[in-house]
């Protein structure tokens, strides 16, 4: 969608630099700073008031109702300053209580009426029936400076009609990785949702994190998320299940309307230019997450976007040694989600999301949907090419590369390598230095691969297709510095600060996410920390599972 790439949210930020930093809003309560909920009341609404009992909402595409405060003391544990920017906030938001308050549900805004959504989705391959927002308050739409339009979420802020056995909270363990992943996510350049805040309270609530019965009181955080638009692959489906058509019509073509302007409201065939550009979308956000080792642990659809970006971040992991059977989420016996499965799933997905589709289409649209379909591995295959030859110093991809890059991979499956650093390493040598393997002695993930029977043939093809490639060393090297980061947010760095969060001590997550904000840069402070230093033992008992 054309709102929502990495692009546009950079073209957002730059506009502000430390001499105009004035022209942001210094609280939610400016009368100017304008949020609203209205274009989502216009969708036919839930009748019901009853919200905290778990019921079956028909017709309806949100209930209204309020956030919940947290109980107890509340503190502001971090902001993104770069998110807030985006919604034309001043960092020195982060001083007033009253923006803690809108931002963990104890004030709602004047231009808000907070809304929970109604949508359903395929779970681990079974249609789940309605899911909806369980523990999510959609506080409205905001168009900023730059005629953005970003949808404001509290994620951990209550009960909510959809809230089924949940209490409708967030742990401060899973709001900590969504604040910090998709913050960082972003500064990879890929397609996110964004984190704004997170406020972390006094109430407490019963988890069992491993569903083993080792069950224990966690404190609670409430975290303020962006996103182009909320709307998930599983706010069709449930419309399209329950054979509400005219409200899966109008939801259609207000995500049109809104979200993908290059599309005519008008156009008999509009819902398949949309599918079309959500296949593109989603296949390019797929190929994002394959190029740094993101494996999102949970793809069901209702955790698919619309706008084809990363939302809904849970048992999500990174990649340490390459690793294509990598399984994040403990609850994935199967590894149906793994780092592996992650195309083939959104293929699958995308199939769910045109099953949605189909009551509006007419039989010749439904075989065009078909075509589409069918090309989403070629907009995986482009999109990853062009990833992949940016990680190796190309200037352009090939559709022989292929075979190069699924080398190298193998070889670093075969070796452990770490998939990090072994391509940061690449790119932080010369050709040359390469072939006579004469590594620095800090570098820790090359020499794996370097010693492997097949990397001589490997380095000979890589050394003919740069050839190719009519580059020199120079372009080489500054396009893989661009390209391969060297921090990621692996599990152990989020645990470390899962852990300060809950003594009370914000001043980890602030530098942690100072740092993933420079993926790229070598940081004084990352390489004390150890970021990039092989992940250390204990980080390998690590388990992270859906509870939250
Ligand atoms: P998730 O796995 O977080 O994407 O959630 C799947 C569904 O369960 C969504 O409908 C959530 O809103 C709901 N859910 C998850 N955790 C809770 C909770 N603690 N309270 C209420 N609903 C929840
Ligand atoms: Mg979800």
């Amino acid at each position: 969608m054309e709102g929502s790439s990495a692009a546009m949210d950079k073209q957002d930020e730059v506009n502000i630099t430390p001499g105009n930093v004035d022209i942001l809003f210094k609280d939610v309560m400016s009368e100017d700073w304008k949020l609203s909920s209205e274009e989502f009341l216009r969708f036919p609404l839930d009748p019901e008031v009853e919200n905290d009992v778990r019921r079956n909402v028909p017709k309806s595409i949100f209930s209204v109702v309020n956030p919940t405060q947290l109980e107890g003391q509340t503190s502001l544990a971090g902001v993104s300053v770069r998110a807030l920017n985006l919604i034309d906030l001043h960092p020195s938001v982060a001083s007033s209580t009253r923006f803690r308050d809108f931002a963990s549900g104890g004030w709602v805004h004047p231009g808000s009426t907070p809304l929970a959504h109604r949508y359903g989705g395929h779970q681990f391959g079974w249609w789940a029936e309605q899911l909806g927002d369980g523990r999510a308050h959609l506080l409205g739409h905001y168009v900023n400076r730059n005629g953005s339009w970003w949808e404001l979420q509290l994620k951990g802020s209550g009960k909510t009609p959809y809230s089924r056995s949940g209490d409708g909270r967030a742990v401060i363990r899973s709001s900590v990785r969504e604040f910090l992943a998709a913050e960082a996510m972003h500064a990879l350049g890929f397609r996110t949702s964004r984190s704004a805040s997170i406020v972390v309270g006094e109430e407490l609530a019963l988890r069992d994190q491993f569903y083993n019965g080792n069950l224990k009181m966690e404190k609670l955080a409430v975290v303020l998320r962006l996103a182009p638009t909320w709307f998930r692959f599983g706010s069709l489906e449930i419309l399209a299940r329950r054979k509400e058509i005219v409200e899966l019509q109008l939801l259609l073509d207000h995500i049109i309307e809104k979200h993908f302007k290059s599309i005519a409201i008008t156009d008999p065939d509009r819902y398949v230019n949309l599918f079309s550009k959500i296949v593109e979308e989603t296949a390019e956000m797929i190929a994002q997450w394959q190029s740094v080792g993101f494996t999102h642990g949970v793809m069901n659809t209702d955790n698919m976007s619309v706008a084809s970006v990363t939302i809904d971040y849970g048992p999500f992991g990174f990649l340490d040694a390459y690793d294509p059977d990598f399984i994040p989420n403990s609850s994935d016996d199967e590894g149906m989600y793994s780092y592996r499965n992650q195309p083939k799933v959104g293929y699958n997905n995308l199939q769910r999301l045109a099953d949605a589709l189909r009551p509006l289409l007419s039989p010749s649209q439904m075989q065009q949907i078909k075509h589409v379909l069918a090309g989403f591995h070629i907009h995986f295959q482009n999109a990853y090419l062009q990833l992949f030859a940016r990680k190796l110093g190309f200037q352009n991809s090939k559709i022989e590369d292929e075979t190069l890059v699924q080398n190298l991979l193998d070889i670093m499956e075969d070796t452990k390598a770490d998939l990090t650093m072994t391509f940061w390493e690449f790119g932080n040598l010369s050709v040359e230095e390469i072939e006579s393997k004469k590594v620095p002695k800090n570098f820790w993930s090359l020499p794996k691969i370097l010693k492997h029977n097949k990397f001589d043939s490997f380095l000979s093809q890589y050394k003919l297709r740069l050839h190719e490639d009519n580059s020199n060393e120079e372009t080489r090297q500054s396009i893989m510095a661009s390209a391969n980061p060297r921090y990621v947010l692996r599990n152990w760095i989020a645990q470390q600060v899962i852990e300060k969060v809950e003594q009370g001590n914000y001043s980890e997550l602030d530098q942690v996410l100072n740092i993933l904000n420079s993926p790229f840069s070598t940081q004084p402070i990352a390489e004390k920390k150890g970021f990039a230093s092989p992940p250390p033992k204990w980080s390998k008992t690590l388990r992270v599972s859906c509870s939250s």
